[in-house]
């Protein structure tokens, strides 16, 4: 088949959800894409900042080849030997006070634990979260998001949600009382734009659910996995959550969500649970590609990365460019104009990257990128933005 009767088809055969570009990708290694007439393209998408370890990881596709040999699915009910192995892992790799962790599908799915198991534990109803927050497609997690047009169409939602202005430790103060179960933050806003939460609002937050009894929950799913130049986000902040909410990265691809709780909120048997959640597919492919971030040293390679882009990035003066905003290989640019048309622009280039908003360009490649990639990407973005 030629390149435009794979588009006809997703065209013709798939619901219209998604804002389409005009590319069909086959095959990745690395920071590298390729579409089906074999032109290759620098990846700063990576799946919406999901091939953290670079497409087909090695050691991840020989992880998923060796276990779909031995055991792909496997009831939560019995014990598992992967699922096990990654359980010791992930809660190894997190905060010391996080000690156990809920396996699932997706990050809507691993929100949905996470705010269901803060009611369980608080007996509260409420919910803080940040205007310009994404949570998710579900109807629990989009209840938590701000952006109205992922909400409204869909009401009546989840009572209880109620959003509050980023980095304003008054309006936080004024919004956490004894009804809240939980305040719900992305360290880092992606969806929302690359917006950074403060330092001291995140240490506020921590202080004020002590206080007042509820739960910090903190959504990592893009953040975490050494995208921000640390093992997870909330270690620049040295604030460390109740609850850790991820995906996206975590299985080196395939599809999984963790959501890790700290000692003391206790959960029973039927109480929650997942048909396809901890899988020993994607518990193989996560043990491998947590594997590969630490031994590749990956936080520290998206710390460096994420510095020499932007010093070459604004080695050229760019007046359509209000401002740049980064943690790590997490990185914003913000227009003076619409994204979209310039991310068009890119693809024609041989980049590809994402919007975060309405003028907003959004740049997750992998962690693995090399510097001649980078110069690659910044190269087209002179070119595109001058
Ligand atoms: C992508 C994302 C989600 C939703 O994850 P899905 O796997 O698409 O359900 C939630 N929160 C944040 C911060 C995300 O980036």
């Amino acid at each position: 088949m030629k390149p435009a009767d794979y588009r006809a088809l997703e065209d013709r055969y798939a619901l219209p959800l998604y804002p389409k570009r005009d590319v069909t990708l086959v095959r990745g290694s690395g920071a590298l894409l390729y579409d089906a007439a074999g032109r290759e393209y620098v990846d700063c998408a990576a799946g919406i900042g999901v091939a953290n370890v670079g497409h087909c990881h090695p050691r991840v596709v020989a992880a998923i080849n060796e276990q779909a040999q031995k055991l792909i699915t496997c009831a939560n009910v019995f014990y598992n030997d992967t699922r096990s192995r990654l359980l010791q892992v992930l809660v190894d790799v997190a905060a010391d006070n996080l000690t156990r962790a809920f396996l699932c599908n997706s990050g809507a799915e691993a929100i949905e634990a996470a705010l269901k198991f803060s009611r369980l534990h608080t007996h509260r109803p409420n919910f803080v979260t940040a205007m310009r927050g994404f949570h998710g497609r579900t109807m629990g997690a989009v209840s938590a998001t701000f952006t109205k047009k992922y909400r409204e169409p869909f009401e009546p939602l989840i009572p209880g949600f109620q959003y509050v202005p980023l980095n304003r430790i008054d309006r936080l103060d004024a919004a956490v009382d004894d009804q809240t179960a939980a305040v719900l933050l992305e360290p880092v806003q992606g969806e929302g734009g690359v917006n950074l939460a403060d330092t001291e609002y995140l240490a506020s937050a921590r202080r004020l659910c002590d206080e007042r009894g509820a739960l910090l929950i903190f959504d990592e799913i893009q953040t975490g996995f050494c995208r921000t130049g640390r093992f997870f986000a909330y270690e620049h902040f040295d604030v460390a959550p109740d609850i850790l909410v991820l995906a996206k990265a975590i299985a080196g691809g395939l599809p999984m969500g963790a959501t890790l709780l700290r000692d003391g909120i206790s959960v029973a048997p039927g109480q929650h649970g997942s048909t396809f959640g901890g899988n020993p597919l994607a518990c193989a492919a996560a043990l491998a590609a947590i594997d590969v971030m630490q031994q590749e040293h990956l936080a520290d390679r998206a710390a460096r990365s994420g510095e020499y882009f932007e010093r070459k990035f604004r080695s050229r003066e760019l007046p359509r460019v209000r401002e740049l905003r980064r943690l790590g290989l997490m990185i914003g640019i913000e227009l003076k104009e619409k994204v979209q048309p310039v991310l068009e622009a890119l693809l024609a280039h041989g980049v590809l990257a994402l919007p975060a908003g309405a003028t907003v360009l959004r740049l997750l490649p992998p962690l693995v990128i090399e510097e001649a990639q980078l110069d690659r990407a910044v190269e087209a973005l002179h070119a595109v933005l001058s």
